[in-house]
């Protein structure tokens, strides 16, 4: 954990922490006999590029990024719209 950006295609590593963000992901762990479930807290990096369109999530137990706006993503979206016209 913490040793380079989560994006898997970014290979930038964890030197600072005023560098990126950090993200704390609570998970619980349940066991077999389901008699004493542990939470467990992990922390994941991101560096500060990543950190701008990527947030951290866990979907199926595996943990991931995401775009934080997806619908922004797409650069056809952003169109120019004319400036004022008298
Ligand atoms: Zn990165």
């Amino acid at each position: 954990m913490l040793s380079h950006c989560l994006n898997p295609s970014c290979t930038a590593q964890f030197r600072f922490l005023h560098e990126g963000r950090i993200f704390k992901i609570e998970r619980t762990t349940a066991s077999l006999d389901d008699s004493n479930p542990q939470r467990l807290v992990e922390h994941y990096w991101l560096c500060g590029p990543c950190s701008l369109a990527l947030k951290v999530v866990v979907e199926n137990g595996v943990v991931t990024t995401q775009p934080i706006h997806p619908e922004t993503a797409a650069p056809e979206t952003a169109k120019e719209n004319p400036a004022s016209v008298r």
